[in-house]
């Protein structure tokens, strides 16, 4: 199937999974709203994990900006005046949906009035690539990139989305496309044959946040989260001490730190364990929904994962190189 065939024209407006998107849905225009001026398409996406993929199938038929660089928390970030205008701006805009940046619902509904067409990509994947965790009040969790292959699926989006904008550049997409989907299934042999060396009983994933629900489902390890799906709840010490107890009981070796929340919690967790007298060491700083610092490797999204996949692999107790499947963790882009 090629990535044209995989979005039908019509489906971009209906398979939609909140209110929001369905009125963005309605107020975004199902032809372009202006034609273009010569030059590359002006691409806005909130994330970078968006961003990425955009950049890489876009080549030098895009400009892309993107809103929430390194460390930054989705969940609450709020829009400023001038990101506003950014994405008025924008031949197209890019976010991820699900309720990932939950605080700017204002921002994408005036944006969209306004003409911008508005894409939540993780919205329009099929139903049975998304997950519905218990307790989560029906919502879905929006972390999908946390899976290779579902993320894989947002590329061939993304890749039609252009195209549609673009129609000249539909070839160079594709190519651009399938090159970095190989890549991206690269990572994802690495991640399955490295992660798979954790040995059973440490197989337990304990994070600031639960942000590793796709990852726990494509690579069979079990993940606990501090706090739930969005960082905006705060967690109880009754799920401190109910942690404490499981990282004793199963003497998991490691937790992590995320690098787009406060590490407070995962700190407590270890202190909470070092006076029960199991000692925990903090695994590392995993990148969940921010990548890393402009320019390195960890700033693009095969750096990212290879980082997350690499770091969490040798703090469990399994095998992995050091500087990662491509061995260029820690490198320059
Ligand atoms: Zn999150």
């Amino acid at each position: 199937m090629t990535c044209l065939a995989f979005v039908r024209p019509g489906d971009l407006g209906i398979r939609r999974r909140s209110v929001l998107a369905a009125s963005l849905a309605a107020l975004t225009p199902t032809v372009r709203a202006q034609p273009r001026t010569a030059g590359p398409l002006a691409v806005l996406a909130t994330t970078g994990m968006i961003g990425d993929l955009v950049r890489e199938i876009g080549g030098e038929r895009v400009r892309v900006d993107v809103l929430m660089g390194a460390g930054v928390d989705p969940h609450l970030y709020r829009a400023t005046r001038e990101d506003v205008a950014k994405m008025l701006r924008a031949d197209v805009i890019f976010y991820n949906g699900l309720l990932l940046e939950g605080k700017l619902t204002d921002a994408f509904v005036r944006v969209a009035r306004a003409g911008r067409p508005v894409y939540a990509v993780t919205e329009l994947l099929p139903e049975e690539t998304l997950i519905q965790p218990d307790g989560a009040s029906g919502h879905f969790d929006p972390h999908v990139w946390m899976d290779p292959r579902a993320w894989s699926r947002a590329a061939e989006l993304i890749a039609a989305t252009l195209a549609r904008h673009d129609p000249d550049g539909a070839a160079v997409f594709e190519r651009n496309l399938r090159v970095l989907l190989a890549r991206i299934a690269a990572l994802d042999a690495y991640a399955e044959q490295v992660l798979a060396t954790i040995p059973a009983r440490q197989r337990v994933l304990v994070t600031a946040h639960d942000a590793f629900n796709y990852f726990a489902r494509r690579y069979g390890i079990e993940v606990q989260g501090i706090q739930g799906l969005s960082t905006e709840s705060e967690a109880g010490l009754r799920r401190l001490q109910e942690l404490v107890e499981l990282l004793i009981e199963r003497r998991i070796p490691a937790v992590f730190v995320e690098t787009s929340v406060p590490d407070r919690n995962v700190l407590a967790l270890v202190e909470g364990a070092a006076a029960r007298g199991h000692r925990v060491a903090v695994g590392g700083a995993l990148f969940s929904d921010a990548m890393g610092a402009p320019g390195t490797y960890e700033a693009t999204y095969v750096g990212m994962m290879d980082h997350n996949v690499t770091t969490i692999a040798r703090a469990l107790g399994g095998t992995a190189p050091e500087r990662g499947f491509q061995n260029r963790l820690g490198t320059r882009r």
